[in-house]
């Protein structure tokens, strides 16, 4: 156990918070020998890049460097790999299309760990972690017991899962293991500029998983802030999912609102839009601001508290509030 770290290299906010308590585990015995030495509460670290600090954490925090990457079976078109909580995720979808195994390579360039992946059921460009995952190992952090979570077990939704609900603060997920496709891969290629992009690159039709993985790098790295030049932590919000009456309502008076059909009959909105239409993008407040290309991210210039960070959300759910009756909820865990 380490004494009074200073959190900067460990929140792609970079805020300098100090945890009291910091312990680094390396496998499950190693948790278990943590969470003997080192007093509760708990606060499991991943990589840092979905949490906004306003305070030092009033918890251990407990890092997640659980490593492995491990083919279970294959079997017909399939192959099921059991990866650690700690891997890097990007690093496994590099690993993962190395090997030719599809079912990720959209999720490519997602910041973060392995096992805080299903926490937030992770998304992008039409892919989310619900639609590759078997199952999940999380330890229970007051008994040190294993339990096995299936797909089912996990009650995923929108950038959210059990383990953002019901099950928040009890476990560490220590263990992933994803059902991937060896051939006749099924591609998600018709979000955002995919195919464009794929285009631009010269890549064969149909692509393979390897140029959908160049392609998502390519977009993401034009449109998202690098942490490391910039804090933040990607989308601070959620899209809001609404009835359809309310987007009726919106374009009376903006007839080019943009929105997605959901199964259910309502409708998704992008919260990037309703921001930007309240004249937030691009803007700076103190050391903080509006993304300029992407409304949705909120940016550390530099200096900046968790505090200033979260008021500037607080003015933003004001604006949207009073603009489009809409309340946005943060997709960042603001602790
Ligand atoms: C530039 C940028 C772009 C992003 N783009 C996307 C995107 O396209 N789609 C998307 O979905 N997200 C995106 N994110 C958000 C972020 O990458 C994901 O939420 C990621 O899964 C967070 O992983 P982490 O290891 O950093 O988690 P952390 O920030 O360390 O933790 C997040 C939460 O999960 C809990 N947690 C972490 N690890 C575990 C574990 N092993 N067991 C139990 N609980 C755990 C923490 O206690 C905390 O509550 C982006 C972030 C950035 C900075």
């Amino acid at each position: 156990m380490q004494q009074h770290v200073s959190l900067l290299p460990y929140n792609t906010f970079g805020l300098p918070v100090i945890a009291e308590h910091f312990y680094a585990f390396h496998s499950v015995e190693d948790l278990r020998l943590a969470l003997r030495q080192t007093p509760p509460p708990y606060l499991i670290l991943g990589g840092g890049s979905n949490m906004l600090f306003t305070q030092n954490p009033q918890a251990t925090v407990l890092k997640n460097e659980i490593g492995g990457m491990e083919v279970l079976r294959t079997f017909k078109n399939k192959v099921w790999v059991k990866v650690g909580g700690g891997v890097v995720w990007h690093d496994f979808v590099l690993w993962a299309v190395a090997q030719g195994f599809g079912g990720v390579e959209n999720l490519s360039l997602i910041p973060g760990t392995v096992g805080a992946a299903p926490v937030q059921n992770i998304g992008a460009y039409g892919v989310e972690l619900k639609d590759v995952m078997l199952r999940l190992e999380a330890l229970d952090l007051t008994s040190g017991m294993i339990w096995n979570f299936d797909n089912e077990a996990c009650h995923f939704g929108y950038r959210d899962s059990i383990f953002k609900r019901e099950a928040k603060g009890r476990y560490c997920i220590v263990s992933v293991t994803f059902s991937l496709t060896i051939a006749q891969h099924r591609l998600a290629l018709s979000y955002g500029d995919i195919q464009r992009t794929l285009a631009e690159h010269g890549a064969p039709n149909p692509p393979g998983i390897a140029d959908i993985s160049k392609a998502v790098v390519a977009i993401r790295s034009s449109k998202l802030p690098d942490p490391a030049k910039i804090g933040n932590c990607g989308s601070f919000f959620k899209n809001p999912e609404t009835e359809r009456a309310v987007l009726d309502r919106i374009r009376q008076n903006h007839p080019q609102a943009p929105a997605y059909e959901l199964p259910d009959g309502r409708v998704k909105i992008p919260a990037g839009w309703l921001i930007e239409q309240c004249g937030w993008k691009g803007k700076r407040v103190g050391n903080t601001g509006c993304y300029e290309k992407q409304a949705l991210v909120l940016v550390n210039y530099g200096g900046a508290t968790g505090e200033e960070v979260k008021n500037l959300a607080h003015a933003i759910i004001a604006s949207v509030q009073e603009k489009f009756g809409i309340t946005l909820e943060p997709e960042v865990n603001i602790l």
